[in-house]
């Protein structure tokens, strides 16, 4: 079991349930743009969100963001140790510092002291693209036990300050380094771990590649916060989270889709269909199982299993709630529309 770090009033590790994080892509100074990113990733679930604080101006925004927000703020450290003094006192709640680019120890023993007098948590972020050369193999590799080696010197700089409120991450883009990486560091210590595939891709690669990565490591056991890390708009990162934990059975948040993958049976529209009640529905925070099907080949055990379902015919939807039919024959062009409304007047969520 992890010790427990608390994030503002979200808790990390301890068995806690794993916690969504994602990170905002706009100017950190430009608090407008910056708040209002951060509300659209607070409404798809976003826990704690990290901004990048490339300068003074970007931490001292902090100040003026927090106070537009209720989730909890990271700032993101590289290089100048002075920024993660400033973040604190904008009132951060985690930093993010990179072992492979502040490397005074001196300098990270000082965040640490500034960081333990407000009850600060920081999480050591290790990247195999920064990674410090003294923690390469002899050719330049990068190597798990490297990048563990980097977190623990970190680590260690930290606690020897007496401040006990860390998170560790060891991200790579390769998956078998970061899966390696992550198996290794939980056998060291007793940290909330982390997880990400760092510079994972765009939405499509990039979700599978965490899929993939964060997935393993979920299923073993390891992981109490993620980041799935796409390029694009950084809602989807936050979407891409909750996919990847109610696949493994280990939170839900909103509908999950069961959609026949068609075939030559297939009678009405059902990718349209999904993405349509998709799109209705994306506010809809309670976890229902939704099944949208083609035919009653499959169609017929999943639709009387899931809470809500379409069953495809030729031309038309049969709709059901909890295993009952509902509306025998909907006509194609209808179907979404009378679906949606079910749904909604079950739910009780205003689109
Ligand atoms: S549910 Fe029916 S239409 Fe969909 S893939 Fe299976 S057999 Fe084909």
């Amino acid at each position: 079991m992890t010790r427990v770090v608390r994030v503002g009033d979200v808790l990390i590790g301890g068995g806690n349930p794993v916690v969504v994080q994602s990170m905002t892509n706009t100017a950190t100074a430009d608090v407008p743009a910056t708040v209002d990113q951060i509300r659209r990733l607070q409404a798809a679930g976003c826990e704690i969100v990290r901004v990048a604080v490339p300068d003074r101006a970007a931490a001292e925004a902090i100040r003026e963001t927090k106070r537009e927000v209720t989730v909890p703020i990271v700032a993101d450290i590289h290089y100048d140790h002075r920024l993660a003094l400033t973040a604190l006192d904008a009132g951060a709640d985690k930093l993010r510092l990179n072992p492979g680019n502040i490397r005074d120890p001196e300098r990270i023993m000082a965040i640490a002291r500034a960081a333990g007098e407000r009850g600060v948590p920081i999480r050591v972020g290790v990247n195999a693209g920064s990674v410090d050369r003294r923690f390469l193999g002899p050719g330049g590799e990068v190597t798990p036990e490297g990048l563990v080696d980097a977190a623990l010197w970190e680590v260690e700089l930290l606690e020897r300050t007496g401040f006990r409120e860390i998170v560790v991450a060891i991200k790579a883009h390769d998956v078998p380094l970061t899966v390696e990486a992550n198996r290794l560091l939980r056998q060291k210590g007793d940290w909330p771990v982390h997880l990400g595939i760092t510079e994972a891709g765009t939405e499509w690669e990039g979700a599978i590649r965490s899929a993939a990565g964060i997935g393993i490591l979920l299923s073993e056991g390891i992981g109490d916060t993620l980041r799935v890390s796409l390029a694009g708009d950084p809602v989807r990162e936050v979407e891409a989270g909750w996919e990847i934990l109610a696949a493994l059975g280990l939170r839900k948040r909103g509908p999950s889709y069961v959609v026949c993958p068609t075939c030559g049976r297939t009678g009405i529209d059902v990718p349209g269909i999904a993405r349509a009640v998709r799109a209705e529905l994306a506010h809809v925070t309670a976890p229902l199982s939704i099944a949208i099907m083609g035919c009653p080949v499959n169609g017929l055990g999943e639709a009387e299993r899931a809470d809500f379902a379409i069953l495809g015919g030729k031309g038309f939807g049969t709709l059901y709630a909890h295993g009952v039919v509902v509306r025998p024959k909907v006509a194609e062009g209808r179907v979404v529309a009378e679906f949606v409304a079910l749904v909604r007047q079950e739910v009780g969520e205003d689109a």
